[in-house]
């Protein structure tokens, strides 16, 4: 396969630029052209020679994803964006509108192998993970179809990004990149099931980012049924590795909590889950589960969700509770590329 040249990083396009024998300069042009101007060919790239263009075009590919559907909620403006893979594959990506900005939350992986007994996005298994430059493409197109600025990006979309490493980590250090979109770190957030060596792994990049755990339990037996991961690596393993990531960056990571009706919203619950996070300088977050047509999860009522919340901030807890965007449109994890795959037999074209 052509080497991706979006996935190419700042120095690698230089030295890239250095093997054909051109200026050193034509590296800078070509990923101010990509990552600034985000643009979606080398043809479009008008300050390079003709024959520069061309070789770009013939020996390289290039991430270009294609908008295959959008969809906009009524009620809040969220707009999820069905995108096609160079070789057909579909993935989704979610845009937030908050008061602080835009938020986009994009998939690293098409599909998923983690199986969370909740979530859309495992239903149809792994396909393959995504490079570099198809997660910044999702960003990128995002932004030029809104034509506004992107300021907060969650890598909380289909796939799970400690499974994808090397890709998720080049991703996030080049959406950072002063010469590209120089989107903050503290702006960036991954979202984890929980794979404990990626957790101590990601504690030594050396990144600024906000590390958030997919905890939904708050003890090994119940978070085992819902997250066959935690058979792997069982709950105190993972909160250890948490309370390290913690020491080694100084940040504080967020917890995540889908409440599910009768499984896991209780009074009981929610003092396990205060206790296990005592002394933790965290944040939590609850997210009323969105149920799935394949599973027969709930989520909570109101008052139990609100109850859920003060009980855990009796304890001192720094507790939100998710709002719901995009819920007429499908909001959960994975729910526009399942119904796009069940409405063409899975083969990704209509
Ligand atoms: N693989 C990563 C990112 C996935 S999605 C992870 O597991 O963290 C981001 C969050 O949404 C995760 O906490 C995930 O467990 C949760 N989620 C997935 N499907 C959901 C659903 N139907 N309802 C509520 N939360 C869901």
């Amino acid at each position: 396969m052509e080497k991706d040249i979006r996935s190419l990083d700042y120095s690698e396009i230089q030295e890239e630029m250095e093997r054909l024998g051109e200026k050193e300069f034509r590296g800078r042009q070509i990923y101010q052209w990509l990552h600034e101007k985000m643009k979606d060919t080398p043809r479009e790239m008008t300050n390079l020679p003709e024959k520069l263009r061309n070789t770009l075009c013939t020996q390289y590919a290039c991430s270009d994803l294609e908008i295959v559907d959008v969809l906009e909620s009524k009620a809040d403006g969220t707009r999820k964006y069905l995108f096609r893979l160079g070789d057909g594959n579909v993935i989704e990506s979610v845009l937030m509108k908050y008061h602080h900005g835009n938020s986009v939350c994009i998939s690293s992986q098409a599909g998923c192998r983690m199986g969370c007994r909740f979530c859309a996005s495992t239903l149809g298994g792994l396909t393959r993970n995504l490079l570099p430059g198809e997660m910044l493409d999702q960003v990128y197109k995002i932004s030029k179809h809104t034509g506004e600025r992107v300021s907060n990006l969650v890598l909380m979309g289909t796939g799970e990004p400690l499974d994808n490493y090397e890709n998720v980590v080049k991703f996030i250090r080049m959406l950072s990149d002063e010469h590209g979109l120089h989107i903050s770190q503290r702006n960036i957030t991954v979202s984890t099931c929980g794979i404990v060596p990626g957790i101590y792994r990601l504690a030594e990049e050396g990144l600024q980012i906000t590390l958030a755990l997919s905890l939904h339990a708050s003890t090994q037996e119940k978070r085992r049924e819902l997250m066959p991961i935690a058979n792997k690596y069982a709950l105190p393993e993972v909160m250890e590795a948490c309370r390290v990531y913690f020491q080694k960056t100084g940040r504080r990571m967020t917890f995540e909590y889908s409440l599910v009706g009768g499984v896991n919203d209780s009074g009981e619950d929610a003092e396990r889950l205060a206790k296990l996070l005592e002394d933790r300088n965290c944040h939590v977050n609850l997210i009323p589960v969105n149920p799935i047509s394949e599973r027969d999860f709930v989520p909570p009522n109101r008052q139990a969700a609100a109850d859920f919340k003060r009980k855990l901030e009796k304890y001192g807890i720094n507790v939100t509770i998710r709002r719901e965007m995009g819920r007429d449109i499908g909001g959960a994890c994975g729910q526009l590329r399942k119904s796009y795959l069940d409405r063409t037999g899975g083969k990704g074209e209509d």
